[in-house]
């Protein structure tokens, strides 16, 4: 939709790979709609994932035990965060849609994904003491997990050796997401690209592009316990 603004956080190596493919569509397709459209190419950025004393600025709250959480609170609320973190909250502030292209690793993001929440959604930007969950500070926001994997559906299924894909979702969608008061669209996953055939892989290529037309008339889901463990 003309106008809106999205921030696509992309983790992979390749640009050749299929979640390379995954998030030129994207770009292409949302840029197309009118949309201004920023990337976060992780690994091209050299993305620090550790969450560190070198994310705050100047001095400690409390030099005498480092308490990550508290310092990063304590340098947010006086401008002192480091020069990437910034950059990525400025970004997540302008966005009216988060995309998060990643291939599934150990059924969760890769490390570089996860440092990027670690370190950017801190306390005071994203959350606060009793601002959580539908009252958390990145309300009006929309978001969407958009991955690949390298078992099959029926391997995510609820009977299937892996367990329902959505126990995997439950952490990042409901403990990352909806505590950061951000809406959750319905995720969009990939199953084995790497071991079906180029007609199917071409077929899931075309699917995200379809489903990016009409994005934006789409419903939230419910992020409730439910809709991952019922
Ligand atoms: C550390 C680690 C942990 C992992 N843990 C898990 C796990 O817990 N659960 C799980 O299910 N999987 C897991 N995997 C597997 C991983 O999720 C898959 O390997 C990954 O999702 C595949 O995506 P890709 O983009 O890397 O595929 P790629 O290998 O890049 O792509 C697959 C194929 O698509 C082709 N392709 C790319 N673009 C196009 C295009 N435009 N048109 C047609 N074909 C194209 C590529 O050439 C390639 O042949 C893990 C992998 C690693 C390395």
């Amino acid at each position: 939709m003309a106008g809106k603004k999205v921030l696509i956080v992309y983790a992979h190596q390749e640009p050749k790979s299929f979640n390379g493919s995954l998030l030129k569509i994207a770009v292409e397709e949302l840029t197309k709609q009118g949309c201004s459209v920023t990337v976060s190419d992780l690994y091209a950025m050299q993305f620090e994932p550790r969450a560190t004393r070198n994310d705050i600025v100047g001095h400690l709250h409390n030099p005498e035990a480092f308490n990550y959480g508290v310092e990063t609170w304590e340098a947010y609320k006086r401008g002192g965060l480091s020069k990437d973190l910034v950059e990525e909250q400025k970004k997540v502030q302008e966005a009216d849609l988060l995309i998060f292209q990643f291939p599934l690793f150990w059924f969760n993001m890769p490390a570089i994904l996860k440092g990027w929440m670690d370190r950017v959604l801190v306390q005071g930007f994203a959350y606060d003491l009793s601002k959580v969950y539908d009252g958390g500070l990145l309300q009006g926001k929309l978001s969407l997990f958009s991955f690949t994997t390298g078992a099959s559906q029926e391997m995510y299924s609820k009977e299937g050796i892996s367990g329902d894909i959505r126990y995997v979702l439950w952490p990042m969608q409901h403990g990352i997401m909806h505590f950061c008061g951000v809406k959750v669209l319905e995720p969009h996953i990939c199953y084995a690209p790497e071991n079906v055939s180029e007609e199917k892989r071409k077929e899931m290529l075309v699917a995200w592009s379809q489903r990016l037309k009409t994005l934006w008339k789409e419903e939230p889901i419910d992020c409730s316990p439910e809709w991952y463990f019922k």
